[in-house]
């Protein structure tokens, strides 16, 4: 019986692998990238001062795999919008959330990048808030029973201060399901930032359930050490041009549900604060968009690259066998 199991198993498995190797038998790990600009439509995101996210995600997304079509004609890339509207033409969140989730996984995609912008502050390019400016001292008579002292005060003088807004770097996010990993920081609820105000009411995972364990027990043995690869390889390509290193990130909440959703490896890249005004104008440019753009294409270079060899490794050695 375990041995018929197994029998089976193993028809399963060529069944669904052999298509993955090419003619000169090397295996092809990465045939289908899903590339997805967060946010559109009805739902802009977090604001700049002169844009809104869901523009700017789409608009370095389109750059991006324009990029990698060019050095890779035969990678297949799908996107999950291309104009300014909820994926799939939407118009509820959480339905649209889902639509980028099934349309990665029903063309069997092997790797799930998301774009999108950070925020934080009260407001974009900064605000106005009341401060001290200044103290002048006085002396006052304080009465304390039959008694008086002279004590010293101070006058205060407030004034509307411009705050900048200055948070800004770029961070990468990967779905975490109770994996503690020294190389990552698990983010402080303190610590949110951009993602953090999605309206989404979708549920996540519930580890208590057997076939939700099972679903993140694959997504951890399959998809998250692909997934901290090409994160470490992005944010060491954005360090490489100056930026902001804010890190890989891993969380698990409703800001990233779609990362848990994609049967795949998966990343969400915040490419920059859109709430600074230095790096919403960068975000903006055309020179920052081709830097960005430059930066993620080489980490996905870098990361097609070591799946192949490791592929090509692993191809050689059942030869060998
Ligand atoms: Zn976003």
């Amino acid at each position: 019986m375990r041995k018929l199991f197994f029998t089976i198993l193993g028809s399963i498995t060529f069944f669904f692998v052999s298509p993955l190797y090419s003619q000169s038998g090397a295996p092809k790990p990465l045939r289908t990238l899903i590339i997805d600009p967060g946010h559109g439509g009805q739902d802009p995101g977090a604001r700049g001062m002169h844009s809104t996210e869901a523009n700017v995600s789409l608009a370095i997304s389109l750059k991006l795999g324009d990029t990698i079509a060019k050095a890779y004609p035969e990678l297949k890339i799908l996107y999950t919008r291309t104009t300014d509207i909820l994926p799939g033409n939407l118009t509820d969140l959480d339905a649209s959330l889902k639509y980028r989730a099934n349309l990665a996984n029903e063309n069997n995609g092997d790797l799930f990048i998301a774009i999108h912008c950070n925020s934080a502050g009260r407001a974009a390019g900064g605000w106005y808030e009341r401060r001290v400016v200044g103290k002048t001292p006085y002396t006052k008579t304080v009465k304390k029973g039959k008694k008086t002292y002279k004590q010293t005060a101070y006058k205060y003088e407030y004034d509307n201060v411009w705050v900048e807004n200055k948070a800004k770097g770029t961070e990468t996010y990967l779905w975490a399901i109770g994996k503690n990993d020294a190389k990552i920081n698990s983010v402080a609820k303190n610590d949110f930032t951009g993602e953090i105000d999605s309206t989404s009411t979708l549920s996540l995972p519930d580890p208590s359930d057997p076939a939700e364990k099972v679903r993140m027990l694959i997504y951890t043995q399959n998809f998250f050490r692909k997934s901290l690869q090409l994160a470490d390889y992005v944010q060491q390509e954005f360090t490489n041009s100056g930026r902001v290193d804010r890190g890989v990130k891993q969380r698990n909440d409703k800001g990233i549900w779609v990362l848990q959703a994609t049967a795949m490896p998966s990343v969400l890249i915040e490419i920059g604060f859109i709430s600074n005004k230095e790096e919403e104008e960068y975000m903006l440019s055309p020179e920052g968009q081709k830097e960005i753009v430059g930066n993620i294409f080489t980490a996905l270079k870098k990361y097609k690259e070591k799946l192949e060899t490791k592929a090509a490794m692993s191809a050689e050695n059942s030869e060998k066998k």
